[in-house]
């Protein structure tokens, strides 16, 4: 070691290392700024990380700092905290984590934007034009006559608060020449505080917990915030955040996915103080660059966003809230792998302030890390404001006359919650139209030839659609392999459902929510929004539909085809489905009216569905905690899953060999090393997938394991196209 004071650098990209600098010429600065360094031939953007006194290498050969490129760090300490330690349990590379986490325009050299905001303001033909030759377009009209009174301009986020709609008049006015961008002051002063909106008195337990979260503020305490769907945990979060922000604080709230919950946004906003900073990928780069400056520099005291949103800085961190805990979309399933919840609870460590982690159902991990005492549980048992949870019944469709899936008992339920003035919610979890595409003569199945998968029939799009690797193939006319006409479609999905229920149902309003329905933008508000005004009456999707709405009209909920799930080959298969039961369940019956929930399946015998049945979800997550316990599982074990891609099985499976053989003289007794074996979609995209697994019976164990693994996979000669990653705490394998 050589006693020189260093700068040391992360580099984005897949590099594991920190590079040691010279301090600039014009002095170092602070850790969490973005700095210009020479690298071999050329000039790279990197994060200093930290100072070191001394350095391995000749300090002849160090190089300089170029340039320091923020006047003040884009990571604070506990930020930078927070990212090193992610990297390092993930064993994912530093610069690599740094650089996604800022806006994609500070990920290069772009400056650190100064105070002002994306704003618009009227062009000299719109300041010319007089606002009623717009009546046409109510919209426009309004939207003109707004700038006009602010021949600066207006900040978007202002304009986006105080007129609905005024994305597509916006794009208008512009389309006609009439509005242009331009930067303005910020909008502080200009938001409003929220309207007095109608503020529920807390029942006991609400107040208990609320309590107990606040009590907590100023140090570290994970909290379990259990409540069945309506409990009214929505409005403990806001209350907690309430008072932290009034205590100049800010909070963070994380959800599973954000297109989805446009109702939480809706309250957030409006029951707390400005300006709320929404963060998540669907955001255009502006937009999301603006939200996290909001963050960052402060001036939003709330900010609401998806996994990503755990590194956004926030310098007055004082309550972190992650809603829906237990769904697996919190996990980021590539390049930096990392669970966002479990980040959550590190970070409120880091800083030192309370995590409240909310749900209906709690994921097994979660209870499990409360049973050790390691979380503190908060309940909510009963439904707020007096509404009563629903019946739920086992329906046994076997050998019963099914119409469109339907048996006539849930049929008979349907008419009768419709005559009752009452909406249907039905669960279909497929996609499309018909799973398969059949030859009724020869036998040949629509597969797709990239994948270990089938095609999947889409009528309205009329196309065979992957949905593991997205190709698209045209509906053929006759069978491809014999020529014959009678090509037959088996099974059933969402849009199948609908066109049967239109059938079944022809005087009643039919809405479907999938991912198909829901790709223009809007649509699911749009659709959502029909279902609140009661204009439709039945109401089919996807698992998008058992995610985080409220649907106070809804008195029935039927589950069309549970056996898919209860027989997956995951582990966590039924854990995923005894959540999906009670999230459908908790739709129903949420205002005055009770509501009624039916299971349509071939299994009424199955274990979990009685488990569940008797004993509810807290008796299912007993019973299922006891099996991982015996079957070693998590969350009594830890696991990393080394999944590996080529052209060939071949060469995915000698890689995981090969992978085998440099860990097998890392392990510790107790940690077990199984495989490598197909992954299971053995092909997709035209590429084959294994994968290798690491169980330990510890932590530490595993974590050291994968600490030497890692940089000696990463030094492994690379074989002919082998792409490989790896996951620690995997959710799916
Ligand atoms: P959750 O988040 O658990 O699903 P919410 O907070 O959304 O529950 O509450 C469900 C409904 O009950 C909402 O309409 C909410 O406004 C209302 N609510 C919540 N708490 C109370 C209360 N103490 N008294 C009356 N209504 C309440
Ligand atoms: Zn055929
Ligand atoms: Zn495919």
């Amino acid at each position: 070691m050589n006693a020189i004071g260093v700068a040391r650098v992360a580099l984005a990209g897949p590099v594991d290392a920190l590079f040691d600098y010279l301090p600039a010429a014009t002095g170092d600065p602070l850790p969490g700024s973005r700095v210009l360094v020479p690298f071999g031939h050329s000039r790279r953007v990197g994060i200093l990380v930290e100072h070191a006194a001394e350095c391995a290498c000749d300090p002849a050969a160090l190089k300089r700092i170029e340039r320091v490129l923020d006047p003040r760090p884009l990571f604070a300490p506990a930020d930078l905290a927070l990212l090193r330690w992610a990297a390092r349990y993930y064993h994912h590379p530093l610069g690599d984590a740094l650089f996604t986490a800022l806006p994609v325009r500070l990920r290069g050299s772009g400056r650190l934007l100064g105070a002002e905001v994306g704003g618009v303001r009227l062009t000299a033909a719109g300041a010319a034009l007089a606002p009623a030759e717009l009546a046409r377009a109510p919209r426009q009209q309004a939207l003109l006559e707004r700038l006009a009174k602010a021949p600066q301009g207006v900040a978007l986020q202002v304009l986006e608060q105080e007129l609905a709609g005024v994305a597509s008049a916006l794009r208008a006015l512009r389309a006609k020449g009439l509005a242009e961008s331009c930067r303005v002051a910020p909008a502080r002063a200009a938001v409003s505080p929220p309207a007095p909106a109608v503020v529920p008195t807390l029942n006991p337990e609400q107040a208990a917990a609320l309590a107990a979260v606040n009590a907590a503020r100023g140090g570290f305490q994970p909290f379990l915030l259990d409540g069945i769907t309506g409990s009214g945990k929505t409005e403990v979060y806001i209350r907690a955040i309430a008072e932290v922000v009034a205590a100049g604080g800010q909070a963070l709230v994380m959800v599973p996915e954000i297109g989805l919950t446009p109702q939480l946004r809706e309250r957030l906003r409006t029951r707390l103080p400005g300006p709320l900073a929404v963060l998540h990928s669907a955001l255009a780069a502006g937009e999301r660059e603006r939200a996290w400056h909001q963050a960052a520099s402060g001036e939003a005291p709330v900010v609401l966003g998806t996994r990503s949103a755990v590194f956004v800085p926030l310098p007055r961190l004082a309550l972190i809230v992650v809603d829906e805990e237990h769904d697996p979309s919190l996990k980021q399933q590539e390049g930096f792998r990392y669970s966002a919840r479990d980040l959550a609870v590190r970070r409120a460590q880091l800083v030192g302030c309370p995590v409240v982690l909310g749900t209906a159902t709690p994921a097994l991990e979660t209870l499990h890390n409360v049973a050790v005492g390691r979380y503190h549980r908060l309940a909510l048992p009963r439904r707020a404001g007096g509404a009563r949870p629903p019946t739920i019944n086992l329906l046994d469709i076997r050998n019963q006359p099914l119409r469109a899936g339907l048996s006539p008992v849930l049929r008979e339920r349907m008419h009768a919650a419709l005559a009752a003035g009452g909406q249907v919610l039905l669960l279909l979890n497929r996609r499309g139209y018909a799973p398969v595409l059949t030859c009724h003569s020869c036998g040949w199945v629509g597969a797709c030839v990239d994948c270990d998968a089938r095609m999947t029939l889409h009528l309205t799009e009329q196309r065979l659609w992957c949905h593991h690797c997205g190709r698209v193939e045209p509906v053929p006319r006759d069978c491809p392999q014999c020529g014959g006409p009678d090509l037959r479609m088996l099974g059933r999905g969402t849009e199948r459902l609908e066109e049967g229920l239109a059938e079944l149902f022809p005087e009643v309003r039919i809405a479907r929510i999938d991912r198909d329905s829901t790709r223009r933008k809007g649509e699911l508000t749009r659709l959502l929004a029909a279902v609140h005004r009661g204009e439709v009456q039945i109401l089919l999707g996807t698992q998008m539909l058992a995610k985080g709405h409220d649907f106070p009209g809804v008195t029935l909920a039927g589950v069309i085809d549970l056996d898919h799930a209860l027989y997956a080959s995951d582990f966590r298969a039924p854990e995923r489905t005894a959540q999906l039961i009670v999230q459908v369940a908790g739709r129903a019956g949420r205002a005055e009216r009770a509501g009624e929930v039916v299971l349509q399946t071939r299994h009424p015998e199955h274990p979990l569905l009685q488990s569940l049945l008797r004993e509810g979800y807290a008796g299912f997550a007993r019973a299922a905690l006891a099996e991982r316990e015996a079957a070693q599982l998590p969350p009594f074990t830890y696991l990393a899953l080394l999944r590996a891609e080529a052209p060939e099985q071949a060469v995915a499976h000698a890689f995981l060999a090969a992978a085998r053989d440099l860990a097998e003289p890392l392990c510790d007794p107790g940690v077990e090393l199984l495989g490598p074996v197909p992954a299971p979609l053995a092909r997709r995209a035209g590429r084959h997938r294994a994968q290798l697994l690491v169980q330990s019976a510890a932590r530490p164990a595993l974590q050291q394991l994968l600490a030497q693994w890692t940089p000696a996979l990463r030094g492994l000669r690379r074989r002919q196209g082998v792409r490989w990653s790896l996951d620690v705490d995997p959710q799916e394998m």
